[in-house]
């Protein structure tokens, strides 16, 4: 497998093209997977946005007290309305906001950025970032591309380890995941619960190249990787009734 930045992206605008960037600068093949980092797919959306378009209710008031009473730093409650408008649940409201964002990922903060942002206070992350990646896919097929699959990608902590990594919010072209159900292991014994997230893997990896600070990266070309002819599946988030954490977390409150 051969991952490879696409080098000498300009300051992405809002209503730019970025299949039509992409295409401009790299030598993409059929079979290539593309990862895109949402801050630009959303700048190029126009999801930027100013704390001053978010007159705060009483519920980002008590949420902006509550976590700056503990993090002993006074807190925008601006920010934490404008997560709520991003958000469809708060798991965790403190020490930080733990969020399910409108279109189903859960992430802290609906995964709004305050870097990489010129001339605007926030980056909201793209509406719908499946919706995005076909759009970027079929934009590159118009340009000669065809089969190239794509994959929006955010930089995302974890529980229970230190550290962030690149995850997949949308993708378009390849299934989400690779059933390994079935198969068997070196001793023949059959795999009875192995679900590879194949576009999280791969969005992990591009987030390598793709880095996090000012190095002008955000775009990945992907390629000779085997994803092999298994049956797939396009789940990822989990739903509430099938995700005990989620359902742990909703008899929680923070106690400092
Ligand atoms: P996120 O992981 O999607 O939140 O994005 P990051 O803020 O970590 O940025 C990912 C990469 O994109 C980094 O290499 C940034 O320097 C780069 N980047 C961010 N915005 C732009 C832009 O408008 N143009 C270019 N060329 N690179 C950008
Ligand atoms: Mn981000
Ligand atoms: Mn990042």
């Amino acid at each position: 497998m051969e991952l490879t930045a696409v080098t000498d992206l300009p300051e992405v605008r809002p209503g730019d093209d970025l299949a039509e960037l992409v295409a401009d600068r790299a030598a993409l093949e059929p079979g290539d997977v593309l990862t895109v980092a949402s801050t630009v797919v959303s700048k190029a959306e126009g999801r930027t946005a100013d704390l001053e378009e978010f007159p705060v209710s009483g519920r980002a008031t008590e949420l902006a007290e509550r976590i700056g009473s503990v993090a002993g730093e006074q807190k925008d409650p601006r920010f934490a309305q404008a997560v709520l408008e991003e958000s469809t649940e708060l798991l965790i409201e403190c020490p930080f906001m733990l969020t399910e964002t409108r279109f189903g990922h859960i992430c802290v903060n609906a995964g709004i950025d305050r870097s990489n942002v010129p001339d605007h206070d926030l980056l909201l992350l793209p509406r719908k970032p499946t919706e995005s990646a076909e759009r970027i896919r079929a934009g590159l097929a118009e340009r000669g591309h065809e089969d190239v699959a794509v994959i929006v990608t955010d930089t995302c902590g974890r529980p229970f380890r230190h550290g962030q990594r690149g995850v997949a919010l949308g993708w378009a072209g390849l299934p989400a995941s690779r059933d390994w159900r079935g198969e068997p292991d070196r001793d023949g014994r059959e795999l009875g619960v192995t679900v590879q997230s194949v576009v999280d893997e791969l969005a992990s990896a591009a987030n390598l190249v793709t880095g996090e600070g000012a190095d002008g990266t955000p775009a990945v070309v992907v390629r000779d990787w085997a994803f092999g002819d298994l049956e797939g599946s396009d789940e990822l988030f989990r739903d509430v009734e099938d995700d005990l954490v989620r359902q742990a977390l909703r008899g929680w409150d923070f106690e400092p």
